[in-house]
């Protein structure tokens, strides 16, 4: 015959111990929290205190529940047997918020819930053992199985309450879970006692050594268990407050290194890291990546006129133009001064980036409204694809090679990047600097061509053609290094030492006794010289020269556009009473109007044509309507780039006047020239001799 313990549920004890399990849940779940964010060992002793703050509630429960029991005298414990009942309940704690940190699943939440509710079922059997009685408590195993349950059940839905698709720092998640989970405590801990069956004539052990008083425990359990758990609770509380806002500054230092402040769009930094990141999966699925660097046109102009803070809202403004155009998939960021970065990572194809670009280039070039004044900006863009345009630690700056090449097509333009691009601007740089220094090391030197008289054969005058020496890339043509120094302004330098150059050269011809006329060539920027009719005149006069000697070669294109302001350097030029030459005519939409009211004398038949001249029969019309129109001008007609005696026949015939070529001789330095002159060389026996020191020409020499 057995005889169980009558388990009295006693309302006031079970609210008792609930209210120190949820506390003790709460305390736990809240300390849990905080391990996914903390450092290692923070983490690690959140973690104990947690199994610690369980290990409590748990123990606390048990003695609270136990107390209200009718035992058969004063109860008292085996003190080992505590111990180890509180280091399985914490031991328990700990493995289960491991289960817990890792990966959610409803296995492992499952699993989880199972560790601690077999933790806490064996934590309550042993401070059951613990109890001192005599014969030994026995058990109801279908009862201890449904404990069991109870706490798999409660657990479970606890962690599910509370850790959503990921565990980790969600507090407010906390208070329900918390409930849940101090509610399953106390009743595992009932139904495990509910579990036992205490043999009949059972006695209470008392006073034994190694034993402790179930009153001080039950005391220990009702004051101090709350007091520990509630400063467990605060402790985690504030270090959770202080680490909160630890990491609002963290990513208020994070937003602020990572944003351009004036437009609040990522920074380049941030750019490069999604960059970084993109390529990555870009390589992974075999994708592309289009960069685009945006460059606003004449951001410069609007500082100076209107002040930076204009400069500044037409910034802000483009990049919320911009940031409007842009889908989720891409990004925009600024990389500083007028510059925008576009990364576009939808796997675009070149043709998908070019209208990318355009679309934005519109965008862009709609008017826009700062400080009730209507700005209107351009952009140029330039684009490297990614992997065919280089590793993606290339592709900022091959982007922003392929962007000074559409800002040199004259802007408003996009340009993708081509193999070449980047050397390229190195050469040019490199070439730049030498030729800084080519006038003053004298590097540059006047070659001379001659010109033809058609009809007769004789030499009517030379055209002065640059060549610059340089010491390690050889002769260097003016076709190379002449746009480079109309880009970086170097011309008018270049362009002063020529006309200083060639005066001096026909005053030492014309002490030689020598009649030379020069022509020479003047670039469309230093047609915007204002002083250069000044310039020239007084190079005239250093050097005793009349300006009848001097011819001024300009291009079609420039001398017939109309809407040019170079034009009143021209007619400065013509009153100066230098010859003016319209250069390279035939290849530009000439504007007759223009030609006509030009005060030129001179055309040159561009050289193309004329290569053309004895195979199409559309250059030997152009020609042909060219000479004609110069006949019918009043102007003189040279035909430049002979080279053959068919070319020289038909030129003649169709009626030129005047021929220059390597049919007669290529340009040479001064001295080969009058060596070439007086010795009357070249492929073809021509008296030069007779035309150079004859008056065959009225020109007037001082
Ligand atoms: P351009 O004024 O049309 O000069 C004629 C060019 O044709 C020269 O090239 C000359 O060497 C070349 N040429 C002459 N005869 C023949 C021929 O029979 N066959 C072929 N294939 N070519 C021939 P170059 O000296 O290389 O000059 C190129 C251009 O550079 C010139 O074209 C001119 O626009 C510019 N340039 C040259 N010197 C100066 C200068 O001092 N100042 C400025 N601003 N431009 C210059
Ligand atoms: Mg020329
Ligand atoms: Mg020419």
């Amino acid at each position: 015959m057995t005889q169980t313990l009558d388990w009295a549920l006693r309302v006031d004890l079970l609210a008792a111990a609930t209210a120190v399990a949820v506390l003790a849940a709460f305390a736990t779940l809240t300390l849990w929290s905080g391990v996914a964010a903390a450092e290692r060992g923070a983490a690690l002793r959140r973690r104990i205190s947690a199994g610690v703050a369980l290990a409590i509630g748990a123990m606390s429960t048990h003695f609270i529940l136990m107390s209200g029991q009718p035992l058969p005298g004063s109860p008292a414990y085996d003190g080992l047997a505590l111990i180890a009942a509180f280091a399985l309940a914490a031991f328990g704690a700990l493995l289960c918020q491991t289960l817990l940190t890792t990966r959610a699943s409803p296995m492992r939440w499952l699993g989880a819930a199972g560790v601690l509710a077999a933790a806490l079922c064996g934590a309550s059997v042993l401070a059951l053992h613990a109890l001192a009685v005599e014969p030994h408590i026995g058990w109801r195993p279908a009862a201890l199985a449904v404990a069991l349950a109870v706490g798999v059940a409660g657990i479970g839905a606890a962690f599910w309450l509370w850790s959503g698709p990921r565990f980790g720092a969600r507090l407010h998640r906390a208070t329900p879970a918390a409930l849940l989970l101090g509610l399953t405590l106390a009743a595992l801990d009932v139904a495990v006692i509910d579990a036992t069956i205490l043999p009949a004539g059972s006695l209470i052990a008392a006073g034994q050594g190694g034993t402790l008083g179930g009153e001080a425990l039950t005391m220990l359990a009702l004051l101090g268990g709350p007091v520990v758990l509630a400063l467990l609770l605060l402790v985690a509380l504030l270090e959770d407050r202080f680490s909160g806002l630890l990491a609002r500054a963290r990513e208020e230092l994070q937003r602020a290194t990572y944003t351009d402040p004036l437009t609040r769009l990522p920074n380049r930094l941030m750019f490069e890291d999604r960059l970084k990141r993109s390529a990555q999966r870009a390589d992974r699925s075999d994708q592309r990546l289009a960069l685009l660097f945006i460059n606003l046109d004449g951001l410069k102009g609007v500082n100076e006129h209107y002040g930076q803070h204009v400069g500044d809202a037409l910034l802000r403004h483009v990049g919320q133009r911009l940031g409007a155009l842009c889908s989720g998939r891409e990004m925009l960021a600024r990389a500083g001064g007028d510059e925008f970065l576009l990364l576009i990572d939808d796997n675009p194809d070149t043709e998908a980036a070019a209208q990318r670009a355009c679309a934005l280039l519109a965008e862009l070039a709609r008017p826009c409204q700062i400080e009730q004044r209507e700005h209107v900006v351009s952009a140029s863009i330039g684009i490297a694809m990614y992997p065919e345009h280089g590793a993606v630690s290339r592709l900022i700056p091959h982007a922003a090679a392929a962007l000074s090449v559409a800002k040199h097509q004259g802007g408003a333009t996009h340009c993708f990047y081509e193999a070449g691009m980047l050397s390229g601007k190195r050469d040019e740089m490199d070439m730049l600097r030498d030729l800084r220094l080519a006038i003053e090391r004298g590097e540059l030197e006047l070659f001379y061509q001659p010109k033809i008289h058609a009809p007769s054969g004789e030499i009517t005058g030379v055209e002065a053609l640059m060549r610059w020496h340089h010491a390690q890339r050889g002769t260097v043509s003016p076709e190379v290094f002449i746009p480079i120094a109309e880009r970086y302004g170097l011309i008018h330098a270049i362009g002063n030492w020529l006309v200083d150059d060639a005066c001096r050269q026909i005053r030492a011809w014309r002490n030689q006794g020598l009649r030379m006329r020069v022509a020479i060539n003047l670039s469309v920027h230093q047609l915007h010289q204002p002083d250069l009719a000044a310039r020239i005149g007084a190079a005239l006069q250093r050097n005793r020269l009349d300006a009848q000697v001097l011819t001024c070669e300009i291009t079609e294109t420039l001398a017939t556009d109309d809407s040019h302001d170079a034009h009143g350097v021209i007619d400065e030029l013509a009153a100066l009473g230098v010859h003016l030459s319209i250069d390279d005519f035939g290849t530009g939409y000439s504007n007759l109007g223009r030609l006509r009211a030009l005060p030129a004398e001179e055309l040159k038949i561009d050289r193309g044509l004329v290569l053309d001249l004895a195979t199409s029969s559309d250059a030997h019309a152009i020609v042909d309507a060219v000479v004609k129109l110069a006949h019918a001008l009043g102007l003189k007609v040279v035909a430049e780039g002979v080279e053959t005696e068919t070319q020289q026949r038909l030129l003649r015939d169709l009626g030129c006047h005047e021929l220059q070529g390597y049919l007669f001789a290529k340009p040479m330095s001064a001295r080969a020239l009058a060596q070439w002159a007086m010795k009357q060389e070249g492929p073809r026996a021509i008296d030069f001799r007779a035309s150079l020191f004859g008056e065959t020409r009225a020109v007037e020499l001082i």
